[in-house]
């Protein structure tokens, strides 16, 4: 029987020193939570969503509450989900007032015809099974209007250089061998209102697919989609690359050929984890195959 791997980011990007300890500690609360799945036989499907979860209702993130604002200085979340065993996938994009965006695109999996639905439909759809309105405020922390503030005073025009990527993800292989991809952001500080990124695009944001592996991206979206990141993370592992070497040349690949910044967590059909960067720093958490929780950021 294989065993459950599991491997999460907290986004990738310029983390002030000050903060790491938030991060290092949200990843590893993610990553106990997606890990108490798989370790009672959970599918790897609901341990990514229990793990961003636990990511978007923690302020540090940019992903449910704590999402960047908008140019318009509002919360516009975007999330994707991905089942390696059937390649169902479930998306929502430009979503307003929800708690958990990942849970949303799954339900948009389960219960639509449909992959990605987005703005007032997506809200719409969200009220009819359920999913109660979640006032912004509960979604806007001071320091994201904080810089919001700034950047309106400013005039700023966010480019990928400044940006601050807090994307949450995770992926993970159960038990069964199944694999499965999760990914939520707010997206990018300032963007356009209706802006979407890369994270609820199948392939960009988030991939998986049990005959190769699994990935979730973060970074300046504009980019990652160019490359069509995380497909091209599961292809090379598809070719035989191990789940590192696909990571740190989907990595290289960014760089070189749209001179992107972001990184990537994968997880390949074996159960092994992999993870790049080339931003200073991205929080991340996985699981040793004896069932430690590592941290790094
Ligand atoms: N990739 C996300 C986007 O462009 C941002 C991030 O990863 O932080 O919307």
């Amino acid at each position: 029987m294989p065993t459950p791997s599991l491997i999460i980011h907290g986004g990738a990007g310029s983390i002030p020193d000050a903060e790491v300890p938030d991060y290092i500690n949200g990843c590893r609360l993610a990553a106990q939570a997606g890990w108490a799945v798989l370790q009672n036989g959970g599918p790897a499907l609901e341990a990514v969503e229990a793990a961003v979860k636990v990511l978007e209702d923690d302020p540090t993130f940019d992903a449910g509450r704590g999402s960047h604002l908008n140019a318009a200085g509002y919360v516009e979340m975007d999330a994707i989900i991905v089942d390696g065993a059937t390649l169902d996938n479930g998306a929502v994009a430009a979503v307003q007032r929800v708690q958990n965006p990942i849970s949303l695109a799954r339900l948009v999996m389960k219960r639509s015809k449909h992959s990605l639905l987005v703005g007032a439909g997506a809200e719409a759809f969200a009220r009819l099974h359920g999913v109660p309105d979640w006032p912004e405020e509960n979604l806007i922390t001071s320091r994201e209007l904080e810089r919001w503030q700034k950047g309106q005073e400013a005039g700023e025009d966010y480019t990928q250089a400044d940006f601050a990527h807090d994307t949450v993800g995770a992926v993970a292989r159960d038990a069964n061998g199944h694999l499965a991809a999760a990914t939520s952001t707010g997206g990018t500080a300032h963007k356009l209102p209706g802006r979407v990124g890369d994270s609820p695009l199948i392939g960009s944001g988030a991939y998986a697919d049990d005959e190769s592996g699994a990935a979730s991206a973060t970074g300046w979206g504009e980019s990652l989609m160019k490359i069509v990141i995380s497909k091209a993370a599961c292809d090379l592992i598809a070719n035989g690359h191990p789940a590192q070497a696909a990571a740190e040349a989907v990595i290289k690949k960014l760089a070189e050929r749209v001179n992107g910044l972001g990184g990537i967590i994968v997880v390949d059909a074996r159960g092994n984890v992999g993870h790049a960067f080339n931003t200073p720093r991205m929080a991340r958490a996985w699981v040793t195959p004896d069932g430690q929780i590592v941290t790094e950021c």
